[in-house]
């Protein structure tokens, strides 16, 4: 079991990271149990750079967000729904889902870190929610995976962003800007491979 200063240590360390990736002074004491005076006293020493405004409440935007956003915020929660079912620890898993979302999806992210939070928290029941409000569906159109309230009524595939997406692709610059076709190598070769498929599962999952 680490000694209390290995788990202060820790604590710093990851606080140090959620700091670096736009984090408020809230977020990062509910994910590390950093007291807010503290995590103001480490990372933000310049009072102007403390991130200021009302935090992020996800349970009433999602359903009123913008299609771009909806998508977002399902790449991010499948990404660290896969990292989380691996075994790794919620605040790292955290720290590794937002730095892949950030790395799969294009400027500007409509995802902040602590809406990333605030999604986490809801759709595992955990740090600012009790319960778990979200749940992470595959859609069996697309096969991508998106986020939905559980209890939907709606036919599973009625919420994908994705099913959307892709039927409006075509004719919606912006979307074509957010998420630009990308060539990755298989085999050998260039493929053009397209983003949204990013979060499509895998043929033997489930
Ligand atoms: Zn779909």
């Amino acid at each position: 079991m680490p000694s209390r200063s290995e788990r202060h240590l820790n604590a710093v360390k990851v606080g140090q990271d959620c700091a670096a990736l736009g984090a408020r002074v809230k977020t990062i004491h509910h994910i590390t149990g950093l007291q807010p005076r503290e995590v103001q006293r480490l990372f933000f020493t310049d009072p102007q750079a403390i991130p200021r405004g009302r935090p992020p409440n996800s349970l009433e935007w999602y359903h009123a967000a913008n299609l771009i956003a909806r998508a977002e915020s399902s790449i991010f929660i499948s990404i660290y729904r896969r990292l989380r079912r691996t075994g790794f620890g919620a605040a790292e898993t955290l720290i590794s889902a937002y730095r892949g979302y950030q790395a799969v999806c294009q400027c500007p992210h409509r995802i902040s870190f602590d809406r990333a939070f605030d999604l986490a928290s809801h759709t595992d029941g955990i740090w600012l929610a009790r319960t778990a409000i979200f749940d992470v569906l595959g859609c069996q159109a697309c096969g991508s995976e998106f986020l939905t309230a559980i209890g939907s009524l709606a036919p599973a595939n009625a919420e994908c962003p994705f099913c959307k997406l892709i039927s409006r692709y075509e004719t919606d610059p912006r979307l074509q800007a957010s998420f630009p076709p990308r060539h990755l190598p298989i085999c050998g070769e260039a493929a053009e491979v397209h983003p949204l498929r990013a979060t499509a599962r895998p043929a033997t999952a489930g």
